[in-house]
């Protein structure tokens, strides 16, 4: 009986374990590796493993640092069931249908440019009928129930309140009379966030498996960002322009849409014309929507009281490319929500174009942006920006509103940890080097046992955690 970590091993992205319990192996994520193209570069190596011999995957949210890969899988071999929540099924359509016609691009793309040079032409990583191959294989769950899926395995999800669907992986594993309980956070939300419950506790484990992007910082309270977010609307009405604001597909973009329906009285939202502008997006929000079931208790109740969280009758939905044009023509009064969230590519860099050198103008960036993305640039002071070899100066006024994170800070996932009894050894994944140190000096402060895995390290279940890390 063991677990293997073949990705997020101190690293953020490319989320993958092994499970071996008896004959069976098991695969909790599967996830595309991101960042520098070095990096994106390893995706196209071989797995570890032999994919035809896996008997099941289970998938803890849609992201695609956790799921991206999965069509790889399939059709490197893997032919077995992808337990996940329903929510994430039906995400996962989302993402990994966009994600198969991005590499179909690239590749296209690259391709071009090969044939000029007379060289030999790239696979795309996967296509489109590999992504659907892949969708045909899941096996939708609810939270909360246990489910034998192989022999001597028993999977419960839990809500992990990261974005929809997401969930904490309950396993209990059985071999030869043995029997060991190991749970998987999966990624863990940030408690008080809008739409979604806090991540919910478990009391007992012999193992955790925990994430550790936030385990040196805390994140600032929701009362500070939304204020902060109110006053950048109202310092933008005076200045008679548009407000851009770059936003991730998937659960930002709900976040925002959630955040400026419930504040539209105290923010004034009522005298701007709001457009997503994004396919995708609007795809997720109709997503949420249908599951309005997995809400907490507050979105719930404004559901019940004022409808659909995400409508509002000054929002427009542009799905098509002439949809998204004709906000080019909007001088003033339009915030306009766009991907892609770090700006590296998707319709918000057209809207950067039409906006981002005028004076009247703001650009709140609500989300993460990582080294080396125009969104990075701007956020870091750049005077000036290319985009398709245009000069652009920045003009625009640059707004970071830091509070609105999907993981838990480093207090939210100790306190997490804290909920089981036993306080039981602690696998720390998904950080950069530097957290995952933080978290772990926390951790050990309370006697636990905390071990950092390197690559490919196996971990025995039956025998006690190593004293190295
Ligand atoms: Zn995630």
């Amino acid at each position: 009986m063991e677990i293997q970590f073949h990705g997020a091993a101190r690293e953020v992205t490319g989320s993958c374990f092994l499970v071996l319990c008896g004959e069976q192996r098991l695969l909790v994520d599967c996830g595309l590796i991101q960042g520098a193209p070095a990096d994106e570069a390893r995706n196209r190596r071989p797995f570890p493993f032999d994919p035809a011999r896996l008997d099941a995957v289970v998938l803890t949210h849609a992201h695609l640092d956790h799921s991206g890969r999965l069509p790889l899988l399939v059709k490197a071999g893997f032919s077995g069931p992808v337990y996940t929540h329903r929510a994430t099924r039906d995400l996962c359509r989302i993402m990994l249908t966009d994600a198969a016609l991005l590499n179909e691009k690239d590749a296209g793309h690259e391709n071009r440019r090969r044939l000029r040079r007379g060289k030999r032409l790239v696979e795309p990583l996967y296509s489109r009928p590999d992504a659907d191959r892949a969708m045909r294989q899941f096996q939708a769950l609810d939270y909360s129930v246990e489910r034998e899926i192989l022999p001597g395995v028993r999977l419960r999800l839990q809500d992990a309140g990261h974005i929809l669907g997401s969930a904490i992986v309950e396993l209990w594993l059985e071999e030869n009379g043995a029997r060991r309980k190991l749970v998987i956070s999966g990624d863990l939300g940030h408690a008080g966030a809008p739409i979604l419950r806090n991540p919910r506790a478990v009391r007992d484990a012999d193992l955790v498996v925990l994430e550790s992007t936030y385990g040196d910082r805390e994140h600032r309270s929701w009362d500070e960002t939304l204020a902060e977010l109110g006053e950048v609307f109202r310092e933008a009405r005076q200045s008679r322009g548009n407000i851009l604001i770059p936003a991730f597909a998937i659960g930002r973009s709900q976040e925002l849409l959630y955040f400026l329906k419930h504040h539209a009285r105290e923010w004034g939202i009522g005298h701007w014309t709001v457009f997503l502008d994004s396919p995708m997006a609007i795809e997720a929000t109709e997503v949420y929507g249908r599951h309005w079931k997995l809400f907490d208790a507050e979105a719930s109740r404004r559901r019940k009281r004022h409808g659909d969280p995400f409508t509002m009758p000054n929002l427009h939905f542009s799905r098509t490319a002439a949809q998204s044009r004709a906000i080019n023509r909007v001088l003033r009064g339009a915030i306009v929500i766009a991907g892609s969230g770090m700006c590296d590519g998707g319709r918000i860099r057209h809207h950067f174009k039409h906006n981002l050198w005028r004076e009247s103008c703001h650009v709140i960036f609500a989300g993460f942006q990582a080294r080396g993305t125009l969104g990075r640039r701007i956020v870091d002071g750049a005077q000036t920006v290319k985009l398709w070899g245009d000069t652009i100066r920045v003009g625009a006024r640059i707004h970071t509103v830091g509070g609105l994170s999907a993981h838990a800070g480093q207090s939210g996932l100790l306190e997490w940890y804290r909920n089981f009894a036993q306080r039981p050894p602690v696998v720390l994944v998904h950080g950069e080097p530097e957290p995952m140190r933080a978290l772990a000096q926390r951790l050990e402060a309370s006697r636990s046992r905390v071990l950092i895995p390197k690559p490919g390290e196996r971990l025995d279940l039956l025998s006690p955690l190593p004293r190295n890390r």
